[in-house]
């Protein structure tokens, strides 16, 4: 079977966690802070923290900017559950902006649209979470300048987009968004095994993180309620979680930091070797915007049902059959049964529901070989028959 997705090791990244192991510390070590360096300054942005998931990070994220009951978190209904439970975790409550036909991003009319009717009703967001589909950038100018007139703050979830660039910047710079998470899931553009970071260019809130991160414990004797009580002393002066990204992942991390540039240079490639081939096909490829250099996490087509023979599962089923593993990305989160029971209405979203009815992930990762492409290739040729 051909994956959707796979991570890409190399003989360096195996030496760099067994060089830890070898090392005193396994977690909270040099090898975090140093992550945390490393990504920042890829991303430019000035601060980092890195957490054990980007689900930890979107948790943490959303507390440091106060979200809590009574509030409300709008997000992309295309994407991994994980973007709206944060939500849910601070016990606020969750609510999904309909997609753009040709990003699949969450859409910025509609997003328009519907602030000016939450203005008139008084249930405004708190926060947007604006997802990055399969490493595309959202409008995030547009976006943030929603976010001033109305209030909203913004959180990136930037899980598919390491490596991408906005309007000539790096995706994480956090130009137009409080704060900026990633994930370093291994079907991720880059991985620690399992793993995510958080990135933001104000100071407070990544104190905030630094906090919820490991207990809300701090040894920061400026941060002290009174005088330490000794050298042995420290505070919890806040209730956060155990978050931390151990030592072993951040040197994971870091060393495959290094690849990033290429491997993102190689899903490019492979995406434009795609759309070559799927040119005169009943196959819509992704939209690319001229000021967007996408990371390319996914390579979703959309199949065009009325100049198919067959319909949307059968395809889906028979390259499964034939060795190739697509997946979906993603099943509309309001369609989960959690969410369901929460009572959101699929007419509102005729656009994501479009997509759920189209949409397949292809094989996309930087390991996958010409070779392999072109199996996926023939596959697909003969299966759309
Ligand atoms: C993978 C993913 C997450 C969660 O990442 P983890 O590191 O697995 O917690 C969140 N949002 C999106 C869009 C994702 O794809």
């Amino acid at each position: 079977m051909i994956p959707y997705g796979r991570q890409t090791i190399s003989e360096a990244d195996i030496q760099a966690v067994v060089d830890v192991l070898h090392s005193d510390y396994l977690t909270q070590g040099p090898a975090v802070p140093a992550f945390e360096i490393a990504v920042a300054s890829y991303c430019g942005a000035q601060h980092a923290v890195a957490v054990n998931s980007a689900t930890s990070a979107l948790h943490i994220a959303c507390l440091a900017l106060d979200v809590g009951p009574g509030d409300i978190v709008w997000t992309s209904p295309i994407t991994f559950v994980a973007s709206a439970n944060c939500a849910l975790y601070c016990g606020a409550q969750v609510d999904f902006v309909d997609i753009d036909a040709k990003t699949y991003n969450l859409s910025v009319e509609r997003l328009a649209q519907k602030l000016e009717i939450a203005d008139k009703t008084g249930k405004l967001p708190k926060v947007v979470i604006p997802v990055h589909l399969a490493g595309l950038s959202c409008d995030m100018e547009a976006i943030h300048a929603l976010g001033k007139q109305y209030g909203f703050r913004i959180i990136e979830d930037a899980s598919h987009a390491i490596g991408g660039r906005y309007k000539d910047e790096p995706i994480g710079g956090c130009k137009y968004s409080d704060v900026t998470v990633f994930s370093f899931h291994p079907v991720k553009i880059i991985t620690t095994g399992e793993g995510g970071i958080a990135v933001t260019n104000n100071p407070e809130l990544a104190d905030r993180m630094q906090l919820l991160r490991s207990h809300g414990i701090t040894r920061d004797a400026n941060k002290m309620t009174h005088v330490s009580d000794g050298p042995w002393y420290y505070q919890q002066i806040g209730l956060g979680f155990n978050y931390r990204m151990t030592d072993i992942q951040a040197a994971l991390g870091l060393s495959q930091l290094r690849q990033l540039d290429e491997f993102v240079a190689r899903r490019n490639k492979l995406a434009r070797s795609y759309d070559l081939f799927f040119a005169g096909m009943p196959v819509l490829v992704p939209w690319q915007h001229p000021d967007i250099y996408s990371a390319f996490h996914l390579y979703v087509i959309r199949l065009q049902l009325g100049k198919l023979n067959k319909n949307h599962r059968e395809i889906f089923e028979l390259l499964r059959a034939s060795d190739i593993g697509v997946n979906l990305h993603y099943i509309p989160v309001y369609r989960q049964p959690y969410y369901e029971k929460l009572g959101y209405d699929r007419n509102d979203y005729p656009e994501a529901e479009k997509y759920y009815t189209e949409a397949i992930s292809i094989p996309m990762f930087s390991g996958l070989t010409d070779q392999m492409q072109l199996e996926v290739k023939e596959k697909i040729e003969l299966n759309l028959r």
